[in-house]
């Protein structure tokens, strides 16, 4: 059997991976002259810099990818941060901003700045939704009805804007129980030794030891279908056969690829659906200093951030991210689709954030990368992700547009991929 992957994002190599590791003849087509899509490394002035992620997998050396790697054979060390995510407060309660100074609270005690009443509220509904989720509005709106206090609101746009890149007000409720409950189950996130391209360059390494064929710089730009069921790939005007084509360039590409008026059932509500998920966008900021800025590997929380939702320094973990005596610290922010207009101005307000958090302590700006559209922060905004199948059977879609349920981006990805190999039976 032959499978043809169309891109060498995180998926692809994943999916191309477990079927080679299954016997498929495997082949997989990238447009780029790299491999690894948006979870690779940019060598810049020394730094380990990357084409998307922040070098950070959300469960760590525990969750759905670092089981899917293991499960493959893809030799990669994953190190969770120690303090795994800190939250940074202002230092005089009723403060709105770090302009006075911060303290920082452990993850764990995020319960600590609700009144008394919301925490009792709390601990009735960690009980009561795991016996009846949630379900039908966003999690903002639940949390409006349920812990009606400023504090909700912060640390939930700061978490999400961090983990997905969207406001709590555009996360399903549904979504981000699953997502909470992940997160006690897998536990707190963790960095890859080598950033993103060690694990990219594991599965690479899979694929070819298994006689997979990986080729950049090769744009697939159709494909053959017959009788309802893709054929093969035109790639250079060329055209290659095979049995399977397994997608990672999204729902709605793999749709435009698939074209109009194919007489294929259920084609039109699939194009609409697809058409109509809206990319999370989102902007990153890398620093340098040569003394570190955090401190630790974990992930810092900035609820009180104009537009910053969190900050990592992986130095903490992997010092070879960075030239010997500097540290790399990156900062996120979900760029909300009203604001996608004026990104400039949205990334002044992290670039003002940045001076507020790090008050006194000396740093470069490295580079200012923003993220949407066709090269997002995720192809489809968590909780509207679509299944792998498509009306074509022998055609499936893997990556951050087919996300598993409750997976937070690269993890999403894997229990996606697990799924699109449930399918097949794999
Ligand atoms: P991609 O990586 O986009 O792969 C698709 C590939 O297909 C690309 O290489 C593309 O060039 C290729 N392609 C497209 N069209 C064609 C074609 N016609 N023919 C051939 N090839 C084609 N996730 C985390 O888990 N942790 C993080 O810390 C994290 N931080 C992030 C920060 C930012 C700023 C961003 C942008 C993303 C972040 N993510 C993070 C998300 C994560 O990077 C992505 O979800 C993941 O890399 C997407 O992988 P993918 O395989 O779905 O898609």
């Amino acid at each position: 059997m032959k499978a043809i992957i169309i891109g060498s994002g995180l998926g692809g190599l994943l999916s191309a991976a477990k079927l080679s590791n299954a016997g498929y003849e495997v082949e997989v087509f990238e447009r780029l002259p790299i491999i690894g899509g948006r979870f690779t490394n940019i060598p810049y002035k020394g730094f380990q810099l990357s084409t998307g992620a922040l070098h950070m997998l959300p469960h760590g050396p525990s969750g759905p990818l670092a089981q899917l790697l293991e499960e493959i054979g893809a030799n990669v060390k994953i190190v969770r941060g120690k303090p795994v995510s800190v939250i940074r407060i202002p230092r005089k309660r009723g403060d709105t901003d770090y302009k006075y100074g911060h303290k920082d609270l452990l993850f764990e005690n995020f319960r600590t700045p609700f009144t008394l009443f919301n925490r009792i509220k709390l601990i009735y509904y960690v009980i009561s939704t795991r016996k009846n989720p949630p379900s039908g509005k966003s999690f903002e709106q639940w949390c409006k009805e349920h812990i009606d206090q400023d504090w909700t609101y912060r640390i939930s746009d700061s978490f999400f804007g961090w983990a997905l890149s969207l406001k709590a007000a555009d996360v399903p409720v549904e979504e981000a129980f699953a997502i909470i409950e992940n997160l006690y189950h897998f536990g707190g996130p963790g960095v890859p030794m080598g950033g993103c391209k060690a694990i990219t360059d594991a599965l690479t390494g899979v694929i070819q030891s298994n006689g997979g064929k990986i080729h950049t710089s090769s744009e697939v730009t159709g494909l053959k279908i017959e009788n309802g069921n893709v054929k093969g790939v035109l790639v250079n005007g060329e055209e290659h056969l095979t049995d399977i084509v397994i997608s990672d360039i999204g729902h709605a590409a793999t749709s435009h690829m698939i074209g109009e008026n194919t007489g294929i059932t259920g084609m039109d509500d699939y194009a609409h659906t697809s058409d109509n998920l809206k990319p999370s966008a989102g902007i990153k900021i890398c620093l340098s200093s040569d003394k570190p800025l955090i401190g630790h590997g974990g992930v810092l929380l900035t609820p009180y951030a104009r537009r910053v939702n969190g900050i990592n320094e992986v130095t903490n973990i992997d010092p070879e991210l960075a030239p010997e005596g500097k540290h790399l610290t990156m900062a996120h922010q979900c760029v909300h689709w009203k604001d996608m207009d004026d990104l400039e101005n949205e990334i002044e307000l992290g670039l003002e954030d940045l001076k507020d958090i790090f008050a006194g302590k000396e740093y470069e700006v490295l580079l200012i990368q923003s993220y949407s559209n066709e090269w997002p922060v995720n192809r489809s905004p968590s909780g509207a992700d679509l299944k792998n199948k498509t009306p074509i059977p022998n055609l499936y879609v893997v990556g951050d547009g087919a996300k598993g349920k409750g997976g937070i981006e690269v993890e999403g990805i894997a229990l996606g991929v697990k799924n699109c190999m449930q399918e097949l039976m794999i």
